[in-house]
């Protein structure tokens, strides 16, 4: 805190036994020993995060005015920065809100309260996201994983409207989302401003989309005129949204799918000698804790290696990795020693991730976990 961090941890706080019967989430005022006042946080005593910053003005109230500020800044900003009313419209500390994430389907907000302060404020916040935009439905995605951390049980439920389907439209492309049950919030927000890039490039291209989910890289591609789209998941559910879309798009005739194992596919398509002008390997986390982050960050090195040998001379590869534990520097050294036991050489167009709409905190750069770097191979 005294370096302008927005946590206290449950081992820095002096925790008198009247504080551990606090309500999870409650609001709390902080102070130094030496009477420094930190601010206005939400408490919980049953989590190692245990007071997180809502305001550093001691005195704030942090009443209905105050979460109607703090949403409309965030929609100003998004005004801002992106180009459609598909987007993260908060991205947690960054945003003001600790360990909330709305994000904005144009008239269908989700909501994840992953804190059991900000799980206490859904009806004022559901309240000003109402009063600040056209809203038809807002649903509550309570079912991360991360509120077990504030003990807080999973839910899906709708807190407003009737209907929460959506058609996510992406580079002209139409992506029917069910925000009730599909991964995350429905929609991979983040990856928008890398599945631009890389559809920019996809005119007349043979297309490979390796861990495709629902085909958001790949179908983005055939939108923008790919000769053809090859689209790889294990996930049965995943490809046949995928097959629903391309149908909806009329890109069918364009789109052929493979259930299987993506590293083994990667294999057999290499061996029956297939190529591609794009390859795009979008992974699940490998590496999901500190205590696998060597085989995690080994497995992006296979990855690169089975991925760059179906790679036209002159085409391009895309790889992301979601993984919290995957620094950038030692990913990269990994896709590099991918490339090289490939026999291929390149170059880095682009190294990136998620888009402005979801900031980082400058004292969290770890919750920027998603990278991507964009290769031309030779
Ligand atoms: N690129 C996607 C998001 C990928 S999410 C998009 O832009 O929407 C990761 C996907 O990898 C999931 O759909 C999951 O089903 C798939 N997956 C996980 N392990 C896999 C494996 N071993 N082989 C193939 N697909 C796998």
């Amino acid at each position: 805190m005294r370096a302008g961090a927005p946590w206290v941890f449950s081992n820095e706080i002096a925790m008198k036994p009247e504080y551990r019967q606090f309500p999870p989430g409650g609001l709390v005022r902080v102070q130094g020993a030496d009477d420094v006042r930190f601010g206005c946080f939400m408490f919980n005593p049953h989590s190692l995060i245990a007071a997180r910053l809502l305001d550093r003005n001691q005195d704030a109230v942090i009443d209905q005015a105050w979460i109607l500020s703090r949403v409309a800044a965030a929609v100003a900003l998004r005004a801002l920065v992106t180009d459609s009313f598909f987007y993260r419209l908060v991205h947690a500390e960054a945003d003001g809100f600790p360990g909330l994430i709305i994000d904005r389907y144009d008239d269908v907000l989700v909501l994840q309260a992953n804190t059991a302060g900000m799980d206490r404020l859904l009806p004022e916040i559901s309240a000003a996201l109402q009063n600040l935009l056209p809203v038809r439905a807002i649903v509550a995605r309570n079912d991360s994983a991360a509120r077990q951390h504030e003990k807080l049980p999973e839910s899906v439920a709708l807190l407003h409207g009737t209907d929460a389907s959506v058609v996510v439209v992406e580079g002209g492309v139409k992506f029917p989302v069910d925000p009730m049950a599909g991964q995350k919030t429905g929609w991979f927000f983040d990856q928008k401003p890398n599945r631009d890039r890389v559809a920019a490039m996809a005119g007349g291209a043979r297309v490979l989309d390796v861990f495709c989910h629902t085909g958001g890289f790949g179908l983005r591609c055939a939108g923008a005129g790919a000769a053809h789209v090859t689209l790889v998941d294990s996930s049965a559910p995943a490809l046949e949204h995928a097959r629903q879309t391309a149908t909806v798009n009329e890109f069918s005739e364009r789109v052929s799918m493979v259930r299987a194992d993506a590293f083994e596919t990667l294999t057999q398509l290499a061996s029956a000698g297939e190529i591609f002008d794009i390859v795009v390997c979008d992974p699940p986390a490998f590496a999901k804790s500190k205590k696998d982050a060597g085989a995690g960050l080994r497995a992006y090195g296979r990855l690169a290696r089975l991925a760059a040998p179906l790679v036209a001379p002159g085409g391009f590869l895309l790889m992301a990795s979601c993984s919290h534990h995957a620094p950038l520097m030692e990913w990269a050294a990994q896709l590099a020693w991918g490339l090289h036991r490939a026999r291929r050489d390149g170059k880095i167009l682009f190294t990136g991730g998620a888009g402005p709409d979801h900031p980082v905190h400058p004292h969290l750069p770890e919750s920027a976990y998603l990278k991507v770097q964009l290769l031309q191979l030779t």
